[in-house]
């Protein structure tokens, strides 16, 4: 029993749903599924450390027939031992280690090493996803604008170079298919860096607003939207680049994405503020369509 000593090659980034590969290990999980690690996928894998977009939903096509993917799942492995999600214990990149992605596939499904495979992953929920993917980007940078004059002190800049309420405040984000849900913390850290939530409940409505127009303004100009990526290995860095007028927006991303803006046709936003655990948590559900 091997294990691979390179990276997974991945071709989503590039916007590939079928990919051949080569199956260069089969582990059977304590739970009884198998780990399918193949030398490249066009599949998707949920990453552990910041898992908003989720695993794509894909077949392995053998000579014998297709094996449904359960799950796909970042992993690592150092040659003796394979670690998936939240139990690989050194961080992405490290030496010596191989970061993977892990095919999950049922129990004593049929395949084995040295097996040739054609990954095929369903376009449908692949398109929906990165559609739900780029509105997430979009509406992160038009509230970014929508709460810039929120600001006591001067925060970190955004990808347009406003103050990045997005990245300082963010707690979870969730890619699903045509929409994305974001959940940021106004808690005591947040004020502390010069943010100011009073009034922001009353205010809720008229930013929504003034969020939806610019979203509506930016699709309107159907900008390019492109992964640019230091490699194809799973750990390259990727990053998310759309042309929008004068200015150009990139932000560091994994996920999977629409090629131009005009493909989104309506993106808006609904925002709403909610109490959990005695801190302050504003949601914003982006829907695409
Ligand atoms: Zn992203």
């Amino acid at each position: 029993m091997t294990y691979p000593v390179a990276d997974t090659r991945v071709t989503y980034a590039a916007g590939a749903a079928e990919a051949s590969a080569l199956v260069l290990h089969v582990e059977d999980l304590s739970d009884g599924r198998r780990a399918v690690l193949l030398d490249t996928t066009c599949a998707h894998p949920v990453d552990a450390g910041w898992p908003d977009q989720g695993a794509d939903q894909a077949v392995l096509r053998t000579e014998t027939g297709d094996i449904a993917l359960l799950d796909c799942i970042v992993g690592a492995t150092d040659g003796i031992g394979l670690h998936l999600g939240r139990e690989i214990p050194v961080p992405k990149g490290a030496a010596g280690w191989a970061f993977v992605a892990a095919h999950i596939v049922a129990a004593g499904a049929p395949i084995a090493e040295g097996d040739a495979v054609r990954v095929v992953v369903d376009p449908g929920v692949r398109a929906r996803t990165s559609a739900g993917h780029t509105a997430c980007h979009l509406a992160s940078l038009a509230l970014n604008l929508a709460v810039e004059d929120r600001w006591k002190k001067q925060p970190r800049p955004d990808a347009l170079g406003r103050p990045d309420f997005d990245g300082t405040a963010i707690d979870v984000s969730l890619i699903g298919e045509n929409t994305s849900t974001d959940a940021y913390r106004l808690g005591k850290s947040l004020r502390k860096k010069g943010f100011v939530t009073e009034g922001l409940d009353e205010a809720l409505p008229l930013l929504a607003e003034t969020i939806n127009t610019t979203l509506a303004d930016w699709v309107a100009t159907d900008a390019a939207v492109r992964i640019d990526r230091d490699g194809d290995a799973l750990t390259d860095r990727r990053y998310w680049v759309c042309e929008l007028p004068g200015t150009s927006a990139r932000i560091p991303c994994g996920g999977t994405h629409v090629s131009r803006l005009g493909e989104l046709g309506r993106v808006r936003v609904t925002l709403e503020l909610h109490d959990v655990d005695g801190t302050s948590v504003l949601t914003m559900v982006t829907t695409v369509g």
